[in-house]
Formats: structure tokens, sequence, C-alpha cells
């Protein structure tokens, strides 16, 4: 899971896609979210800030109803809008790392209590089932209370376990990978660099979700580790 809150604790408290809200069916685009172990909010992947700003609700610019926000064009592609905030702490063209704090969690816009709206969306600036908030973070789509130290807190053996694991088996076609699942390139990009998917096999040529959903955990959890 990546990680949007310096300390690693929050809370999901409304999730992507159908909801009902005062009567009214919409579609939720992204994943509120309210830190708990702090309100820096992170940069979950590296990339370039490529909005931080507010609108006027007097505008005729519907993102007034973001508030403050801040949008992160990830160096593969997918735009990351953190929106509500009651502070923004990058600006435009400023590249961020992993783990950098981009700006502070608030309440501003159309908003009802200190939330962060997340979103995610692919390279055309659509949010779709390929590519949105929970697939791209891991973030379950689900209400309740998370904690990504889990993951950071792998002990030695832990680790050794994983890698033992990736080594098992080789991934082919990454267009293929790049197209279906555009969230697991790169961490996978990044093993595959290191030789952890070594011995090729030509029985390997097709990946499940699940699979590739395996093996991006643990691309992440060694990345944690700064193994990769
Ligand atoms: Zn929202």
């Amino acid at each position: 899971m990546l990680n949007p809150y310096k300390g690693g604790e929050f809370e999901v408290t409304s999730v992507y896609g159908n909801r009902t809200i005062g009567g009214i069916n919409e579609f939720h685009t992204g994943l509120d979210i309210v830190g708990r172990s702090g309100k820096e909010l992170l940069a979950i992947c590296p990339g370039e800030v490529i909005s931080s700003t507010i609108v006027p609700k007097s505008s005729n610019d519907i993102t007034w109803q973001w508030g403050n926000y801040v949008i992160i064009k990830a160096d593969t592609g997918q735009r990351i809008i953190y929106a509500h905030l009651s502070k923004r702490l990058v600006s435009k063209g400023q590249r961020v790392n992993t783990g950098d704090v981009i700006g502070i969690e608030g309440n501003t816009g159309y908003s009802f209590g200190s939330h962060c709206h997340l979103e995610v969306r692919n390279s055309s600036n659509k949010t779709s089932n390929e590519v949105n908030t929970p697939k791209f973070t891991g973030i379950p789509n689900k209400i309740g209370k998370y904690n990504v130290k889990v993951e950071k807190d792998l002990t030695k053996e832990e680790v050794q376990a994983l890698i033992n694991a990736s080594k098992e088996r080789v991934w082919h076609y990454w267009d293929e990978i790049k197209k279906e699942a555009p969230w697991a390139y790169e961490p996978l990009m990044n093993l595959y660099q290191k030789g952890y998917f070594k011995g090729a096999d030509p029985g390997d040529l097709k990946i499940s979700q699940t699979k590739m959903e395996t093996l991006v955990v643990m691309a992440r959890a060694l990345q944690d580790k700064g193994i990769i």
C-alpha cells in the first residue's frame, strides 16, 4: 500500500465508486482519507507538480470545489490529485519523490470536515476501472482504519522470503503489463532491472491480476526497505 500520510496511519471515510449523499447518487472519483498519525500529506510516487492552486468559487472553473489542491504527474504518467488542503507546500514545476510532504490536510472548497480527496487518473486525465485511486495506491476501497507501517516493519527474514519468491518467476510482455496494470509497471521494472526475475520460463506468458498484485506488494515492500 502506498502511504499518503506522514506516520502512515489514516482512515478511509468515503470509497471510490457509486455513493449516495443526501439522497443523491453520484460517482465518487477518488478516495476520501483522514490522517490519524498526522495531517501532512505525502507524494505517493515520484513525479512533477503540474498544479498547486486554489480557484475562486466565482469563476467558471469547477475545480473550485477542490479548494487548495495539488496535482502531481507521476513519472509513469498518471495524475495524482490531492484536494481540500489547508496548505499547499509544493509549487508548479517542482519535482517530488515518494514520501515528500506536499501539503496539509484541510477543509477548503466543497468539503464538510477536514479530509483529503485523493484521486488518481490515467495519463489522459480520466479515472477508470483500469486506473483509479484504490488500484494505483493499494489502499483498500473500504471504509476503515489503515496503517502503512505494517509493510515497512517487515523482518529481515520476511524480506529475504520476498526476494526468494520474486526470483522464482520470469515475467514477459512489459507492454502488456504497462497496458493492463500501469500502476504495477514501475515497481516490477525496478525488480527486473535488479535481476530478481531470473531463469526464463515460457509458461509465464500470461499474468493474472492476482499474481500481478502479489508481485507489486512484494516490489513495494522491497522499495520501502530500500532494497530496490
Ligand atoms: Zn472525495
